[in-house]
């Protein structure tokens, strides 16, 4: 799904215009800044058009109270979006702090939609016009507070976005794109400096990158993969200083942008609810995942007991991913890693024929048939493979399923099918 970023000075009412696109009191409208908030990013939707919304209105400040300046929080989000939805305020005019974020936006040469908010009524239009001076096309006038003006917004917004190929093209695509994640501290940058200094190939001649500068092109095991957001990965020191919406944006835009993520966990630690939160995030965006336990060499063979058991208990959900267990300090298994992608990446493009998939769910029909709902029983009709990247299979089926069926399906499907390292989505579309 594309990424928009939402970008502005503070107050000029970003978090309310992101609450009037969702269409929901989701994003928290904070005046004081420094109140830390969970999320940042939100599953956006116009016209059956998907997309994902960044706010970056909580970033004012960060625990510490350690201000980011405005232009280089405008310039983290930017870097990560495909394009970005400037917000000013058209009751008081453009400020200082509105033009180092123009002179972002014109560097990053993304593109940009521009919304005058706070046009409550007819006389903040002028005002609103005076905004062309900013060089940055049409200012869309808004109110974020009476909804005023969000569809012309909105269709800017989708215009300017770029066509989101659902399925991979590998003629077009180049490379494939590998996201590094994980909690700080786990050896992300150090497993990034092992499989960057292994690497001969010369960017240029490879065709279709025209790479982001903030990705690297690597080869690993002979094959050659472009690391989503190197430069976040870099940049660590931001990370350290306790930025949570740094990491935790870096993190799911990362995901996002991604095709397979390597998962890193700390193998000599335990697995914390933080791991499986970033896990979760995977298999919610539908990503191939590969599940890295590094620092293997400070493992003796009481942790790794210790640590067989928390995957059976913590990570059962995530037993479909391929894992090595690596050390980025040696270089212990880090060639493996490019095997692993490679499955997972196969699993995640794994297409059955429709043919191939009733004569599956015939044979689990009748072996075992779905219980007796309502003293109806509930018969899927028909199934088809919607999509690929990752598997999406649709059931036409007399009546609602139950989760536990579903859930049911899904582990059949994987034991007959494969899929490894994809997550596997089963839609269930009752006939009326
Ligand atoms: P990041 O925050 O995830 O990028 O983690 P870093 O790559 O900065 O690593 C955090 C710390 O763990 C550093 O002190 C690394 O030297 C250390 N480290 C990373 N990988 C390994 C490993 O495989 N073995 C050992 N012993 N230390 C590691």
């Amino acid at each position: 799904k594309p990424i928009v970023a939402v970008v502005g000075r503070p107050n000029v009412g970003k978090s309310t215009l992101v609450n009037r696109i969702l269409g929901r009191r989701e994003a928290v409208v904070q005046d004081t800044p420094g109140v830390t908030r969970d999320r940042v990013s939100y599953d956006a939707n116009w016209n059956g058009r998907e997309f994902i919304l960044v706010d970056t209105g909580g970033w004012a400040s960060d625990a510490t109270g350690m201000a980011l300046q405005i232009a280089e929080q405008a310039e983290l989000a930017i870097s990560t979006a495909d394009a970005v939805l400037f917000v000013v305020d058209a009751t008081v005019g453009t400020l200082d702090e509105d033009e180092a974020v123009v002179r972002v936006l014109r560097r990053s040469k993304k593109p940009v939609v521009l919304a005058a908010n706070k046009v409550d009524d007819q006389r903040h239009e002028a005002m609103a016009a005076t905004m062309w001076n900013l060089g940055l096309g049409e200012p869309y006038a808004v109110s974020a507070m009476h909804g005023r003006g969000s569809g012309d917004l909105l269709d800017a917004l989708l215009d300017a976005l770029p066509e989101a190929p659902r399925e991979r093209e590998v003629e077009e695509a180049g490379p494939r794109r590998v996201a590094i994640v994980g909690k700080p501290n786990v050896g992300k940058s150090s497993l990034l400096n092992k499989l960057a200094a292994q690497q001969r190939v010369v960017v240029s001649d490879i065709s279709g990158t025209t790479v982001d500068p903030v990705d690297e092109i690597v080869e690993v095991g002979g094959q050659v993969y472009r690391l989503i957001d190197t430069a976040g990965i870099r940049r660590r020191v931001k990370e350290a200083s306790g930025h949570e919406y740094y990491a935790s944006l870096r993190t799911q835009t990362a995901i996002e942008r991604a095709e397979v993520c390597i998962m890193v966990i700390d193998a000599s630690e335990p697995v914390t609810d933080q791991d499986l939160r970033i896990l979760s995030s995977i298999e919610d965006a539908g990503r191939a995942l590969v599940i890295a336990f590094n620092k293997w060499d400070l493992t003796d063979e009481e942790r790794r007991r210790y640590l067989d058991r928390e995957i059976e208990r913590d990570l059962v959900a995530f037993r479909w991913a391929p894992t090595v267990n690596i050390s980025a300090l040696t270089g212990r298994n880090v060639d493996k890693i490019s095997k692993a992608i490679e499955t997972a990446a196969a699993g995640w493009e794994t297409r059955i024929s429709t043919g191939k998939l009733n004569a599956f769910l015939g044979r689990l029909a009748a072996a075992h048939p779905h219980p007796l709902r309502g003293g109806k029983q509930p018969r899927i009709l028909f199934g088809t493979q919607a999509s690929a990247c990752p598997p999406t299979f649709a059931l036409f089926t007399s009546g609602q399923f139950d989760d536990t069926y579903k859930r049911f399906i899904e582990r059949r499907l994987r034991e007959d099918f494969g899929f490894e390292g994809s997550p596997v989505h089963v839609e269930i579309r009752p006939r009326a």
